[in-house]
């Protein structure tokens, strides 16, 4: 068994971890969470990450983020805060790394449109299909279905869930149904998700234009850091101090995240991560005034940003593809490629149009952008060839 290094007492360690579904031997020269990031890095929906959007299409640039690179950030982000709070940083890095596998192709507008299709059979939750993924739809071993990764990892890439969905899940939803927290691994790291997108939205933003410097100093938090900027760089080309700018508003939010929740940690004084699962709120947490200029920035992204012409006009058509694949494929099923013929016959049986649409909804949760666009070309452009 690897040893975890020095962690706190309330910190996950693979030594004490609650398990896999499907149990196996631990590994010879890695701990249980170094396992699972490595599954995760070797999954085929990990790859497709590259492909998928977050705000842009994948098209519009390539020095805008993707999916993947977003992770990459977010796992960056965890491994710093969990150091420093003496958490399991391998752990961290595992949910960083897997939090987004779940999500459909062009971003939200992507996962509102498949949950619409979806409304009467069950709904679609892209972090409840992110565990999907790693439960069940990873088909790469010869033992067990998905990666079979810790219940720690699996808790902590369920951030959110229905608590009608809880029901269904077993040990992993029952949290949500006893209103606990998840490890301070998955609270942190859900958090640093957050700083992460915010962040580079930011820089994405301003590169494509869609934002203004001028609009975004109407935010305090990102005119105070561009005066400290602009006042010690007066000559500085503005790309760099957007730069500048941008290293800065993470690492401002980081030290914040991290200051105020080892306060707080001291506060509650967990003893084990059971006590952190049953205390009645999250641990780790920002300042009351860094939420509320996280808040500010938020709200800035989504009508600036997010709600940009531009933008809208991206998302809706990419819905409205989305939205028509679907349909073909629930109408007449044969348009789809033959495995996933063959799963629908196998489960219709038993589930009917259900089983149906979950395959086919995994089968386009599944696509890159870029997929999406030639599965759309090929049914619907009648120029296009098969
Ligand atoms: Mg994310």
């Amino acid at each position: 068994m690897m040893n975890d290094g020095r962690l706190a007492t309330y910190a996950a360690q693979s030594k004490t971890s609650l398990g896999r579904t499907h149990p196996e031997s631990s590994p010879a020269y890695r701990g249980e969470f170094q396992r699972d990031r490595d599954r995760i890095i070797h999954s085929t929906a990990f790859r497709r990450l590259e492909y998928k959007t977050q705000v842009f299409v994948n098209h519009e640039g390539d020095l805008f983020r993707t999916r993947l690179t977003h992770s990459i950030e977010v796992a960056q982000i965890s491994r710093t805060i969990a150091r420093s709070l003496q958490l399991n940083e391998d752990l961290s890095e595992t949910i960083g790394l897997a939090h987004d596998l779940g999500h459909t192709p062009f971003g939200h507008a992507g996962q509102d449109v498949l949950n619409d299709c979806m409304r009467d059979y069950g709904g679609f939750e892209h972090n409840l299909q992110s565990l999907r993924v790693v439960d069940e739809l990873e088909e790469k071993y010869a033992e067990f279905p998905g990666l079979n990764l810790t219940f720690e990892s699996r808790e902590g890439i369920l951030k959110h869930c229905s608590l009608k969905n809880a029901r269904l899940l077993g040990e992993v939803g029952e949290r949500f149904l006893n209103k606990h927290q998840p490890s301070l691994e998955a609270q942190l790291t859900n958090l640093a998700d957050e700083i992460a997108y915010n962040s580079h939205d930011v820089d994405d933003g301003l590169r494509s234009g869609l934002i203004t410097l001028k609009q975004l100093r109407e935010v305090e938090l990102f005119n105070s850091l561009y005066e400290d900027v602009d006042e010690k760089y007066p000559d500085l080309s503005t790309r760099r101090k957007i730069y500048e700018i941008v290293r800065r508003l993470i690492s401002c939010q980081v030290v914040d995240l991290i200051e105020t929740s080892k306060a707080r940690i001291e506060e509650v004084r967990p003893g084990t991560i059971e006590d952190v699962r049953q205390h009645h709120e999250s641990i780790i947490a920002y300042s009351d005034s860094m939420r509320e200029q996280n808040l500010a920035m938020k709200r800035f992204l989504r009508e600036n940003l997010y709600m940009h012409y531009r933008v809208k006009r991206m998302s809706t058509k990419s819905a409205r593809m989305l939205g028509e694949l679907f349909n073909a494929f629930m109408s007449d099923h044969l348009l789809l490629p033959p495995e996933y013929q063959t799963k629908i016959r196998e489960q219709q049986r038993e589930l009917g149009d259900t089983g149906k649409a979950r395959i086919i909804s995994d089968y386009i949760a599944g696509m890159t952008d870029r997929y999406a666009n030639a599965e759309y070309s090929k049914l619907f452009d009648p120029g296009s060839l098969t």
